[in-house]
């Protein structure tokens, strides 16, 4: 191909070209794109050729007509492509399916009919003469093989009357991906493929950021190869390779950006020096010995001695690790990741005395008030008698006037030691005479934004400790916590009495569940009945709260004393409630998912979770994880819809769920909560259902990050594990990345363009 409109797209000629070249290249330069299309990709989010060839098809979506017939071996019923010449052509004027056009078109081998209804144009776009491939499912008209409404590719003799682009772009005898197609902004999966496939054939060579040597280790395809193969294959087996290769490409980027920004942030950080040794927590085996170790002099040492419990293995080496970390050069970047129950808070609180011990402060950071106010005690009644000492103060929004005042002074002049709150402790205003460690429970949402107000508030890097809420599998920390060192505990304390779940299918089996909640509350135990989710507002989910205590309070559960939790109760209410609960006045509590994280109450021994189909693994158990804190069996029951006959679809639809596409995940999850209490077990076994993107809610990666990537696929999460070794192997022996030039810049053009997407760890 040659000419000005067709050629070489602009640019630096022959040279190999580079993403950030096609990405400064708009689409408009495209002779397949007329005026209206352009403005309708770029409402799509497409503006330049880059866009466009990492608009990739659907996964899977190719439709395969490479196989070519003559017209002869058709057979009705079947779907064909004949390339055959046109012999006759009859046309019945009208609209609609009345207009039609009847051809006569034949090969070597016979003759066939073609009809086209309501396609007058088809009588000029297929003169007599004219050279086609018709594609499609043959049928029978009076006894003769025909085919109704093909495909066409004319091969000779074009006309262009099926549009700019849309003519060219041949859609038979080749294999043809399938476009995620966009109604909203008019464009259709032919279309896209057609632009495509210009810019494709325009861009010409592309260059390799990848070193040779990696590429060939790993088996990977060249970049040029692997555009082209993903969306113009010349056989379905083209794909899967190319698919890799750019699969790579995405999560090595990450990851090499990952590593950099680390690398970056390292080198100009200013780390504190915590005295504290890894001695301290890991030479003893049980509490007392500790102490006759340590003479019990350090505050870390004095608390670790104090515990009703000693710690288990995983708690030790957890705590070895974060007091390297904190002792080190560097300030501490780590995820502590543990299931339900095993224990992070003690291991969090240990680390914050070694930051308090050292002479600095510590911060506990939480995502709700609920969950700061129930911190505060937590940390209080496990430090015990040190808690004079180290003085907890609690910092949210609801600390106003006066209170919070003095919270502030005893932060600036360092009296206070430990402070527990919400997203409050980064307002302006809050001052620390020395924020040596902060400890960010249960959320994840803290960008980088916030590690640099944090950094304002001291005078140097704090140390930074993440704990996740329930368990998530290695592979999507990688990518959610990439710049996050990682340590697991993989253990529960020991004495544990399991929780039995139960999945009751329908209003015939949840009678089950309430007889349970009377009978451990006959023994002095109490309940906690989660209310279903009925939407994101707050307020809407405590209106169904309430609802449905007065319900229960008049049916099921008459007689017993149930009270009331949700978000938008008054903080002092709340408090109250929780308080009668915990001391037994209130039996059973009926709450909204506020209870989700963090409470403990070790008498509740049963919950139960009204419509449980529409929450998600995590939610449905971190939920449980609020029962089986204390000496007693426990037991959760999940209520669900009744599902006859799975997949026989004779049983009632579930209600829509909130958290899944489909009632056939609803039934998988369920059946998976009820099957197994490890939560690593759940994590891997949400992965699978529903893939990364939506695991981590908040921290969805953006449209520029992860287009083919998925999580759920093995695969792909090998190919991460290889792109995170590489990218760290590439940075330590190039830190300024002098000799991957290409690598650094497409790095950089691909974090520049997630910047405007949202908030990560690792964004500078
Ligand atoms: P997580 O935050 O990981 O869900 P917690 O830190 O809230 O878990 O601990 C759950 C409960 O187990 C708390 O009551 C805590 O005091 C207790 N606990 C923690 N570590 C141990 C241990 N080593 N032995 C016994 N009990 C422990
Ligand atoms: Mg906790």
């Amino acid at each position: 191909m040659s000419g000005v409109e067709t050629g070489a797209l602009p640019g630096e000629g022959r040279s190999p070209r580079t993403l950030r070249a096609l990405s400064r290249i708009p689409i408009s330069v495209l002779a397949s794109v007329p005026p209206r299309k352009e403005a309708q990709l770029r409402q799509w989010g497409v503006s330049s050729v880059l866009d466009l060839l990492t608009t990739y098809p659907r996964k899977n979506r190719y439709i395969d007509r490479t196989v070519r017939s003559s017209v002869s071996d058709l057979s009705v019923g079947e779907a064909a492509a004949v390339l055959a010449t046109v012999g006759r052509v009859q046309s019945r004027p009208g609209r609609n399916r009345r207009a039609m056009v009847t051809l006569t078109v034949r090969d070597d081998s016979g003759a066939l009919q073609v009809v086209f209804f309501n396609q007058p144009w088809r009588a000029k776009q297929l003169a007599v003469g004219t050279e086609a491939i018709f594609w499609g499912k043959v049928g029978e008209y009076r006894g003769s093989r025909q085919l109704v409404n093909p495909v066409v590719d004319v091969v000779a003799g074009i006309d262009e009357s099926g549009g700019p682009g849309v003519g060219r772009h041949r859609r038979t005898m080749r294999i043809l991906p399938v476009y995620p197609a966009s109604a909203k902004a008019g464009l259709t999966s032919w279309e896209v493929g057609a632009f495509v496939e210009e810019a494709l054939e325009r861009a010409g060579e592309l260059a390799d950021p990848l070193p040779p040597g990696v590429r060939a280790s790993l088996g990977l395809c060249g970049r040029t190869e692997a555009f082209r193969d993903i969306h113009e294959p010349d056989s379905l087996s083209a794909v899967g390779p190319a698919r890799r290769r750019l699969v790579f490409d995405e999560l090595f980027r990450l990851q090499m950006a990952v590593a950099q920004r680390r690398r970056e942030f390292e080198d100009s950080s200013r780390a504190f020096h915590h005295e504290v040794s890894v001695l301290e927590v890991t030479g003893t085996t049980s509490a007392r010995e500790g102490q006759a170790v340590l003479g019990g002099e350090t505050l870390v040492a004095r608390f670790l001695a104090g515990l009703p419990f000693s710690l288990t293995q995983a708690q030790r080496r957890a705590l070895a690790q974060i007091v390297a970390d904190m002792r080190g050069p560097v300030p501490m970047h780590r995820l502590l990741q543990g299931d339900v129950g095993s224990g992070k808070t003690v291991v969090a609180l240990a680390a914050l005395l070694g930051a308090v011990q050292s002479g600095h402060q510590g911060a506990l950071m939480v995502p709700t008030e609920v969950l700061a106010e129930q911190h505060t005690s937590a940390v209080t009644s496990l430090l015990g008698p040190l808690a004079q000492e180290v003085r907890v103060e609690l910092l949210t929004s609801r600390v106003k006037g006066k209170a919070r005042g003095l919270v502030l002074n005893r932060l600036g002049s360092g009296a206070a030691k430990i402070v527990v709150g919400t997203h409050a402790l980064l307002s302006e205003g809050v001052q620390f005479a020395s924020l040596g460690l902060v400890v960010i429970d249960e959320q994840h949402r803290f960008g980088v934004e916030q590690r640099a107000t944090l950094r304002e508030k001291g005078e140097g890097d704090p140390d930074l400790l993440v704990m996740t809420a329930t368990p998530i599998p290695r592979t999507a920390a990688m990518l959610f916590f990439g710049d996050l060192d990682e340590t697991v505990l993989d253990e529960m304390p020991a004495g544990r009495i399991p929780i039995t779940t139960t999945w009751l299918r329908g209003d015939d089996e949840a009678p089950a569940a309430w007889a349970r909640v009377r009978e451990e509350v006959a023994a002095g135990r109490r309940a906690f009945v989660v209310c279903p989710l009925v939407g994101e507002s707050l307020r809407v989910q405590a209106k169904s709260a309430t609802e449905e205590q007065a319900r229960l309070v008049e049916g099921e559960l008459a007689g017993l004393e149930v009270g009331l939790l949700h978000g938008q109760m008054p903080a002092s209410e709340r408090e109250t409630v929780m308080e009668r609960f915990r001391a037994g006045e209130v039996q059973v509590l009926v709450t909204t998912t506020v209870i989700e994280v963090g409470v403990d109450v070790p008498e509740a021994t049963v919950m139960v979770i009204e419509s449980a189909d529409r929450f998600g693994i995590a939610q449905l158990h971190q939920l449980r994880g609020r029962v089986g804190r204390g000496h007693w069996p426990s037991w959760c029951y999940l209520l669900g819809p009744s599902v006859e006959g799975t997949g026989a679809g004779g049983g009632s639809a579930p209600a829509s769920a909130l958290m899944s596409d489909d009632s056939t995940s609803a039934t998988e999850r369920l059946a998976a909560v009820a099957r197994t209490t490890d939560g690593f077990e759940l994590a891997e076994e949400d992965l699978r259902l529903r893939g990364a993107g939506t695991l981590m809610g908040s921290r969805q990666i953006g449209r520029t990050d992860l287009q083919l990537a998925d999580l759920s696929s093995k695969e792909d999460r090998a190919l991460l594990v290889e792109a995170r070794r590489i990218a760290e192997d590439i940075v330590r022996r190039d830190p300024r990345l002098a000799d991957h030039a290409l690598l650094a810049d497409e790095v950089d053009l691909f974090m520049t363009m997630r910047e405007d997407e949202g908030e990560f760890l690792f964004k500078s």
